[in-house]
């Protein structure tokens, strides 16, 4: 869609689209940004919507535990583990010239079961959902029944009879895909050029369906929506409007709460949690920041991070134009190594809900991200794909800010030191060896290269 300004006239109105525009890595801290009591109401879902979620998917644990038996330890919960950086916080602290300052830690869910990547909080939440809909109108399920009885023939037999679809660049594809399949559902994937290879070979393995575009990810949607719309007995998961794919990420932040709490871990004003989230569509960072406000209020400050080639959310919020403007509009080309993250056009649903509640957005190169994918794994140990490295950044982009945002919200140099900044690593563990390989060989060359 062109824009009803020349780009010229955007340049001067908005001087960041040049930064933008030209690929460098940006960074802006929201100006509009409202306290969580002023703009939680913005948002059309409320803590109750988070707390059924969250129950939804306890009274699904039996299920989820006797079909997918890696999270038999976890009783059936998909939860990652919260682990601390101090390696890799050295390393980059000193690279930027910066004293120690709060503590780096990682919400690794690129060790979430199932399927490896944060999709499967949200995804695998909205077919459950659907299916506990379907078993209960079908009498396939009694209110009281343990869910541990949707694993069995019957089961299949029943949700054969309907189909799930959804349009990805991966890893939705891939969460829904595997969930669609064990319950018995007809599945089919619309793959965005982006996808990787082995993300369609595993989901073909499983039996679903994958159809591929030469196109990118918004035109995979488009005619996944279109084929689902002509059949009532399918479900297109809608990953730019969806309440419930929103709500099932959401429910992270309570499970964040008690990993916080263990740890010994304090939120609250004089101790602020910063969380750094990589942005697609909008949909995951969107969904967990609305559970984390909710959780932590305003001690609590969510920033968005993008590609360079990708920085649609930046884009859409920054010029309010949220889903009328997409990436390609500005000559932005939407090409990244964060297959995950390469969405031209936001989700208007997410950058107009939560336009109040976050307080930055910054873009990062695709060399950053590789370089920083190698950093992961000399410090730490920890393989994650490119996407999931893009919240690394943030917290530099926080203590070398100089827009005013610190001093706005009260964030001193002492807060400062007693601040967590929790990156979130949205996937990376289902990567092939082969694979992984080739990414920490590019992160490396970049490294030496530098
Ligand atoms: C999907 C995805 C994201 C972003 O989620 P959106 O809902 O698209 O914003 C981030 N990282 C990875 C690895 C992803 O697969």
């Amino acid at each position: 869609m062109p824009l009803e300004r020349s780009i010229y006239a955007w340049f001067q109105s908005h001087p960041l689209i040049a930064d933008l525009v030209a690929l460098r890595p940006t960074c802006w801290f929201n100006p509009a940004l409202a306290t969580s009591a002023e703009a939680l109401g913005d948002v059309a879902l409320t803590a109750e919507d988070i707390r059924e979620a969250s129950a939804r998917l306890e009274r699904f644990a039996p299920f989820i535990a006797s079909a997918f038996p890696e999270t038999v330890a976890s009783a059936g919960i998909i939860e990652s583990p919260l682990l601390p950086l101090p390696a890799l916080q050295a390393v980059l602290s000193a690279e930027q010239q910066l004293p120690a300052s709060g503590a780096l830690w990682l919400k690794a869910d690129n060790l979430l079961p199932i399927s490896g990547s944060i999709k499967a909080r949200g995804g695998i939440y909205e077919v459950l959902k659907h299916a506990e809909d379907l078993a209960l109108a079908g009498g396939l399920l009694q209110p009281g029944d343990s869910y541990a009885k949707l694993d069995s023939e019957t089961a299949r037999a029943f949700f054969g009879e309907y189909s799930v679809a959804v349009g990805s660049t991966g890893n939705l594809g891939l969460s829904i895909g595997i969930i669609s399949a064990r319950l018995g559902f007809k599945a089919t994937v619309h793959m965005s050029a982006d996808a990787r290879q082995w993300k369609k070979d595993r989901l073909r393995a499983c039996g679903v369906e994958v159809r591929e575009y030469s196109a990118d990810y918004s035109v995979a949607v488009e005619q996944g929506r279109r084929e689902a719309g002509a059949d009532p007995r399918c479900h297109f998961v809608d990953d730019e409007n969806s309440l419930n794919l929103f709500l099932g990420y959401a429910v992270a932040a309570e499970r964040l709460q008690h990993q916080l709490t263990e740890q010994g871990i304090v939120v609250d004003a004089e101790h602020p949690l910063f969380v750094y989230l990589p942005c697609g569509v909008g949909g995951g960072p969107g969904g967990v920041a609305f559970g984390l406000k909710h959780m932590f209020g305003d001690a609590v400050h969510c920033v968005f991070a993008e590609p360079t080639h990708s920085p649609c959310m930046f884009l859409g919020v920054y010029t309010g134009l949220h889903d009328a403007v997409s990436v390609y509009d500005f000559g932005i080309d939407n090409q990244t190594a964060a297959d995950g993250l390469a969405v031209g056009r936001p989700s208007g649903f997410v950058g107009r809900s939560l336009q109040r509640l976050i307080d930055g957005y910054y873009t990062v190169s695709d060399q950053t991200l590789y370089r920083q994918l190698a950093q992961m794994q000399a410090c730490e140990g920890l393989e994650l794909e490119p996407s999931a490295l893009a919240g690394l950044s943030g917290m530099f982009k926080v203590l070398q800010e100089q827009q005013g945002y610190r001093q706005r919200l009260g964030l001193s140099d002492e807060r400062m030191a007693r601040a967590t900044h929790l990156v979130w690593g949205t996937g990376g563990s289902m990567v092939p060896r082969d694979e992984m390989d080739r990414y920490l060989a590019q992160g490396r060359a970049e490294l030496v290269g530098r």
